[in-house]
Formats: structure tokens, sequence, C-alpha cells
């Protein structure tokens, strides 16, 4: 059996104990990614972590519920919600707007790049 150290109390975790999740932030803030997006060629990098915690720290954290005594048993992996994905259109669209205070100073088309 493998451990994992849990990110958030540096505890040992078995590794099929522990619980996974891939995070996906944004580098800058929520409010300002709109204004650098704006002012940029390139979509905004994301920021990319993989979260492992134990058992308490995830139910701590609302990561995972509480679940009664019995229905700790079931090692099914949780059911997967398949949301529709935003289509980054920024770059596949064609055309990216310059912008130079606040005004649009160019059209650049992506395609003749
Ligand atoms: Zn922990």
């Amino acid at each position: 059996m493998t451990f994992l150290e849990c990110k958030h109390s540096n505890k040992m975790c078995s590794n099929d104990k522990a619980i996974k999740r891939f995070l996906v932030r944004n580098i800058v803030e929520q409010a300002a990614v709109r204004d650098v997006q704006e002012s940029c060629v390139y979509d905004v990098p994301k920021l990319y972590s993989k979260m492992q915690y134990c058992v308490s720290c995830a139910i701590h954290s609302h990561v995972v519920r509480v679940r009664s005594r019995e229905k700790r048993r079931n090692r099914d992996p949780p059911q997967r919600y398949n949301r529709p994905r935003k289509i980054q259109g920024r770059a596949r669209l064609g055309f990216v707007q310059i912008y130079e205070e606040g005004v649009c100073i160019a059209k650049l088309c992506l395609n003749a790049l």
C-alpha cells in the first residue's frame, strides 16, 4: 500500500482512501480576467494543481460530505456530471481585437498570422 501526504494537514493517508481533486483556477482574480483578456492577444493561462486530502480534511473543507457508517462501505466512484464545455472562442474565432485605453484600434485575423 502506498501513502500520500495530505496537502492540508501533511498527514499520511493511504492512496486508495485519499480524496483527490484536480483544481483549475484562474491566475488572475475573477474580476480582472476580462480586462486582462481584452488587452491580451492570447488566452490568460490557468493554474492547474492536483490536490489530495485525507478524509478528515476533505470533510472539513467541504470537498466531500459525511456519510453514514453503512454508506462508507460503498467504494464506487462518485457519479460524474458531464457539464457542457464552454467553447473557448477567442483564439479560434479568427479575429482578435486590440484595445488601447478601452478603444478598439485594430482587428487582427489570426488565420492570416
Ligand atoms: Zn489532512
